[in-house]
Order: structure tokens, then C-alpha cells, then sequence
């Protein structure tokens, strides 16, 4: 018994009809089942490539589409990170995880010194979150404010 489901569009059989014969079911590539959700997702990703690339916009509908994997996946990652600095390991592949799943997320800084290949006593250093408003010109003057010093968040 299969697990995959069957192409809804072809009925299983792999082909559509076309006023030329039969060819390959799009949705399918002919397979008559539908592929993985991560052959889905590549074929979607290589439709907006191929059309940005002849000049086609990408509707609000895409772009939301794309948005909501790009979540997904950062998400993901977000827990693959999580879950590897739970791992008590000698091998340093908790690490390594780590240190790919960063590569995405740019969650920590990481220096030259400290990939994977470098890594004794290399550890992923959280990103220094900074506010800093932006300087004053000598042109207008900062006013002073109230409780702080003018051109500083509170
Ligand atoms: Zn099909």
C-alpha cells in the first residue's frame, strides 16, 4: 500500500491530455504521486527564479507563500540550535550543528578563528543587540532633552 498521496490533478495516472497527446502531469512531473514536500518547495522556489528572470513580478500570494517558509524554516533552525546546546557531547558535533544551523539564522557572531575547522575552544558568541540613535550634525545642533543627554535612547 502506498503512502504517498496520489496526484489529484492526473488522477495517479502520470499524464495529462493536451490537444498534442498526452505528456507529463505538471503537478507531478509524470509520477503519478506527489513528491515530498521538499521537492515541492524546490520546484516552487525554481518557478520564481525562472520568472524574476524573464522580468515577471511574483504576486502578493508568492511572496506570502515565501514568507511563510522562510519562517518556517528559521524556525526550525531556531530549534535545531536550541536542541543541539542540550547535546553533551565529546565529538564536538553539537557544535558543528550549531555552527550550520547559524549559517542561516546569523543568530551569533562567529570570527574567522572560531569555524568549524578552528573550533578548540571556540564557542558562538551571542550578537551584541545595540540601539544607538543616530549622531547629531554640526549643521543643526542638538537640543538638549529632558532626562538624557541629546542623540542617546534613554
Ligand atoms: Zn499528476
Amino acid at each position: 500500500m502506498s503512502t504517498v498521496p496520489a496526484c489529484s490533478s492526473c488522477f495517479a495516472s502520470g499524464e495529462v491530455p493536451t490537444d498534442y497527446g498526452a505528456v507529463d502531469c505538471p503537478d507531478c512531473g509524470g509520477a503519478g504521486f506527489l513528491p515530498s514536500r521538499h521537492v515541492l518547495v524546490d520546484w516552487r522556489v525554481r518557478d520564481f527564479e525562472q520568472a524574476v528572470s524573464r522580468g515577471d513580478g511574483l504576486g502578493p500570494s508568492d511572496l506570502k507563500w515565501m514568507l511563510t517558509e522562510l519562517r518556517q524554516a528559521r524556525a526550525a533552525l531556531m530549534e535545531i540550535i536550541a536542541l543541539a546546546h542540550d547535546i553533551d557531547d565529546g565529538d564536538a558535533i553539537a557544535q558543528r550543528i550549531r555552527f550550520v544551523a547559524n549559517k542561516a539564522l546569523g543568530l551569533y557572531e562567529v570570527s574567522a578563528a572560531e569555524r568549524p575547522g578552528h573550533e578548540a575552544g571556540a564557542a558562538l558568541v551571542p550578537r551584541a543587540v545595540t540601539c544607538q540613535a543616530p549622531r547629531a550634525t554640526s549643521a543643526a545642533p542638538a537640543q538638549s532633552e529632558p532626562g538624557g543627554e541629546p542623540g542617546h535612547l534613554p
